[in-house]
C-alpha cells in the first residue's frame, strides 16, 4: 500500500479522496492554488503545497508544479480525481517516469479512451453494442451524405476529441447535413484544436444509462450496476440515480456483464464508466470516462462499496472487494448537484455563503467542500456540493429526497437548490418517466409532460 498520497485536485473531490486515504492510513498532501489556500482539502490534510496561482492551467493543471509537490513532501503515488489532469494519459506516462503511482487506469486505457472514434472501435471489437454510425472520421473525401442516408436521418454530427457537449450537432433532414458538418468541424478544431468529426445515428428519445466497472488490471473486472443520468442541461448532468427507474434486472445482468467481460479483456485497472444511450430496450455505447465520476456516490450507496478506497486499493496492487455474485443492489439512491448558480438562468454565482445549514438523517450524504464563511471563487467549477439520498425503495429515497431538499440552506449565493425543490414534485420525475431531453424541454416551457 502507499504511504503518502498527493490529492492533485480541489473541492468535493479532494475532501472525498482525502477521507478514503483517512481511513486506509494513508498520509496525504494537498495541493492548492493561492485562491483556495483556505479551502476545506487544505485544512484536514496532514501537508499542503501552494502550486500556483488561480488559473487552472496555471495550478491544478501544472504539471512541473504537481511533480515538485510530490518530491518536496515525499509523496509515491497522486490521485487526480475527476476533471482536470485526470484523463491525461501522458500526465499518467510523466508520474510513471518518476517512480509515482497515477491511481488510474494504464496510460494506453485513457489515451484510448479518450479518442471517441477509436473509443467506440474498440468497443465494438470488445462486443459492446454501438450507435449505429461512420465507422471511423468522416473526412473531405468521404461521401458523408451516402453515409448519412444509410445510417438514416436525423444524424448526429460528433467531434473525435469531444467532451462536454461541444462540436455536437443535428442534422434533422439531408438539407441540414453540410452545415452540420462545417458548424461541427469549426466548433470542435475551436475547442479541442482537431477539426474530426464523425456521423452517428441520433437517437430522439433515449436515456443516458452509465454502468460503473471496477479492474484489477490482471483481468479481474466486476461491474456494479448502472446510474441513470438522462436529467441533463446542455449534455450537463444534473440529477442522477440507480437503479435506473426503467431497466429490468436482466437487462441490467446484460448488459452489466458485456461490460465487464470487455473490462476482463482488456485488463482495465481501476475504476470506469461506460456511458449508453438506452432506446426501445437497446443499449448503445456513445463513451467511457477512465476515471472516478462526479455521479459516484449513486453506486456507493446502493452497493455499500468505497469506490475511491477500492480505487486507491488496486492501484496499489490490491484485489477486486467482492465477486460478481458478492454485489447485490439495495433499495435506491438519487444525487443533485448542487451548484452556484441563478435556478433559471444558470448564470454562475460565486461569492461567499453566509449560511449554510446542511441537511441530516438516515439515508443523508452530503459530499461538498463548503462552509458557512466559505468564499467560492469564480475560478473553477460552480458546484457548492453534492446531496445523496438512499431509500429502501424509490419511492422513500423521493420522500427523503424532498425533506432534505427542503431542510438545506445556502444562503449570501444563489444556487439550483430550487430547481430540485420543484423537479422533485414534478409527476414524470416521481413517476421516473424522463429521457434525455426532458429537463430542457421544462426548463423551457415548464410543461411537465415528456411526451
Ligand atoms: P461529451 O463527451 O461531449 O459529453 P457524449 O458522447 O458523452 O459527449 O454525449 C453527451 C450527451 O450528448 C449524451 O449524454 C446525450 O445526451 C447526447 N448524445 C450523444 N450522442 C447522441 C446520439 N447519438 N443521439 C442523441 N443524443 C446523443
Amino acid at each position: 500500500m502507499f504511504d503518502k498520497i498527493l490529492i492533485a485536485n480541489r473541492g468535493e473531490i479532494a475532501l472525498r479522496i482525502l477521507r478514503a486515504c483517512k481511513e486506509l492510513g494513508i498520509a496525504t498532501v494537498a495541493v492548492h492554488s493561492t485562491a483556495d489556500a483556505d479551502a476545506m482539502h487544505v485544512r484536514l490534510a496532514d501537508e499542503s503545497v501552494c502550486i500556483g496561482p488561480p488559473q487552472s492551467k496555471d495550478s491544478y493543471l501544472n504539471i512541473p508544479a504537481l511533480l515538485a509537490a510530490c518530491e518536496i513532501t515525499g509523496a509515491d503515488a497522486v490521485h487526480p480525481g475527476y476533471g482536470f489532469l485526470s484523463e491525461n494519459a501522458r500526465f499518467a506516462e510523466i508520474l510513471a517516469d518518476h517512480n509515482l503511482q497515477f491511481i488510474g487506469p494504464k496510460a494506453e486505457h485513457i489515451r484510448l479512451m479518450g479518442d471517441k472514434i477509436e473509443a467506440k472501435k474498440t468497443a465494438k471489437r470488445l462486443g459492446i453494442p454501438v450507435v449505429p454510425g461512420s465507422d471511423g472520421g468522416v473526412g473531405p473525401d468521404d461521401d458523408a451524405m451516402a453515409i448519412a442516408r444509410e445510417i438514416g436521418f436525423p444524424v448526429l454530427v460528433k467531434a473525435a476529441a469531444g467532451g462536454g457537449g461541444r462540436g455536437m450537432k443535428v442534422a434533422h433532414t439531408e438539407a441540414d447535413l453540410q452545415f452540420a458538418l462545417s458548424t461541427a468541424a469549426t466548433e470542435a478544431k475551436a475547442a479541442f484544436g482537431d477539426a474530426s468529426v464523425y456521423l452517428e445515428k441520433y437517437l430522439t428519445k433515449p436515456r443516458h444509462i452509465e454502468i460503473q466497472i471496477l479492474g484489477d488490471g490482471r483481468g479481474g473486472a466486476i461491474h456494479l450496476g448502472e446510474r441513470d443520468c438522462s436529467l441533463q442541461r446542455r449534455h450537463q448532468k444534473v440529477w442522477e440515480e440507480g437503479p435506473s427507474p426503467i431497466l429490468t434486472p436482466e437487462a441490467r445482468a446484460r448488459i452489466g456483464g458485456i461490460c465487464a467481460k470487455a473490462m476482463q479483456d482488456m485488463q482495465y485497472l481501476g475504476v470506469g464508466t461506460i456511458e449508453f444511450l438506452y432506446e426501445d430496450g437497446e443499449f448503445y455505447f456513445i463513451e467511457m470516462n477512465t476515471r472516478i465520476q462526479v455521479e459516484h456516490p449513486v453506486t456507493e450507496m446502493i452497493t455499500g462499496i468505497d469506490l475511491v478506497l477500492e480505487q486507491i486499493r488496486v492501484a496499489a496492487g490490491g484485489d477486486l472487494p467482492a465477486t460478481q455474485d458478492e454485489i447485490v443492489l439495495t433499495g435506491h439512491a438519487i444525487e443533485c448537484r448542487v451548484n452556484a448558480e441563478n435556478p433559471v438562468t444558470f448564470r454562475p454565482s460565486p461569492g461567499r455563503i453566509q449560511r449554510y445549514h446542511p441537511p441530516g438523517g438516515l439515508g443523508v450524504r452530503i459530499d461538498s467542500a463548503v462552509y458557512q464563511g466559505y468564499m467560492i471563487p469564480p475560478y473553477y467549477d460552480s458546484m457548492v456540493g453534492k446531496l445523496i439520498v438512499h431509500g429502501k425503495t424509490r419511492a422513500e429515497c423521493l420522500m427523503r429526497l424532498r425533506r432534505s431538499l427542503d431542510e438545506m440552506v445556502v444562503d449570501g449565493i444563489e444556487t439550483t437548490l430550487p430547481l430540485f425543490r420543484a423537479l422533485v414534485r414534478e409527476p414524470n420525475i416521481i413517476d421516473g418517466d424522463y429521457h434525455i431531453h426532458w429537463l430542457e424541454h421544462y426548463l423551457a416551457t415548464g410543461e411537465t409532460k415528456s411526451s
